[in-house]
């Protein structure tokens, strides 16, 4: 459902472009989860938001293919882009509260994720839809947690209300950047949990995306370790952990205690 093909991914610096994803192809099929994994600068980031069309008008340069869900980001216009959002793809980001809105209900904020997709969706229909969406990420008592402001949530619960976000137009994947890093380890663990019972449940693919090797390995199938915007080892999750090849992948797994 997700293809990437030869994907470079440059910025300009002061002292010229920096190339921050250096040639790196990957599938993610149907159904499947897929771990990224990698240092702090080794392009993680870069490559999520190349995957979500959002390089588009930076000064950022992407060249290679990138299919999503069948369409082909070099090639589709803006408004294919827009509509693949939410609707093909959707991401989730490490902080929750700079993808909410403090100023709305978390409810408002899921009703307008939804009308961007389905403008003539009836306020009754986006608001159940709203609060099917946040029982759905185990947010309890949600036809009165719907009316809440982000603030309050506590962080676990705004990083699931995220989630729920995602998950209004029914997304055949689901990109999670780095999700659980802001959050200590028990809820680390449930949300962790839940993106597990999502992708089993809704049949959707999950792309997770971490710093840390042991965050992904319970919750993916194949996993790509990147360094200096290369792919340096890839595999089945459990293969790469049990005998890493890479001097890199070594160390990655050597850091966690
Ligand atoms: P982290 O674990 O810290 O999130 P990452 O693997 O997500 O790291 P990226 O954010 O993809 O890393 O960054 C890859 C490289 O590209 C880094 O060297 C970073 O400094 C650079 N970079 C990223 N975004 C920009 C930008 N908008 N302008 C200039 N350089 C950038
Ligand atoms: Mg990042």
């Amino acid at each position: 459902v997700v293809s990437v093909s030869d994907l470079r991914i440059t910025f300009p610096t002061l002292e010229g472009r920096i190339t921050a994803v250096d040639g790196i192809s990957f599938e993610v099929p149907a159904g499947g989860a897929l771990g990224i994994v990698g240092e702090s600068g080794s392009g993680k980031s870069a490559t999520s938001l190349a995957l979500m069309g959002l390089h588009r008008g930076t000064t950022a340069e992407v060249t290679g293919q990138i299919r999503v869900a069948g369409k082909d980001l070099a090639t589709a216009a803006d408004r294919e882009v827009r509509a693949m959002r939410g609707n093909d793809i959707a991401m989730v980001f490490q902080d929750p509260m700079s993808s909410l809105h403090p100023q709305y209900t978390i409810g408002n904020q899921l009703v307008e994720a939804y009308r961007v997709h389905r403008p003539n969706a009836s306020s009754a229909e986006a608001r159940a839809r709203a609060v099917e969406s946040l029982e759905r990420v185990g947010i309890p008592n949600p036809a009165r947690r719907v009316n809440s402001f982000p603030h309050e949530f506590s962080g676990g619960m705004r990083q699931r209300a995220l989630i729920a976000m995602g998950l209004m137009c029914d997304p055949k994947v689901l990109l999670a950047d780095e999700p659980t890093t802001a959050l200590d380890v028990t809820v680390q663990a449930q949300i962790l949990d839940l993106l597990d019972d999502l992708r089993r449940d809704l049949g959707m693919s999950l792309i997770l995306v971490s710093h840390d090797l042991a965050v992904v390995a319970g919750s993916v199938d194949d996993v790509l370790v990147m360094q200096h915007g290369k792919i340096v080892e890839r595999g089945d999750v459990r293969t790469v952990l049990s005998s890493p090849e890479h001097p890199y992948t070594r160390e990655l797994l050597a850091a966690v205690p």
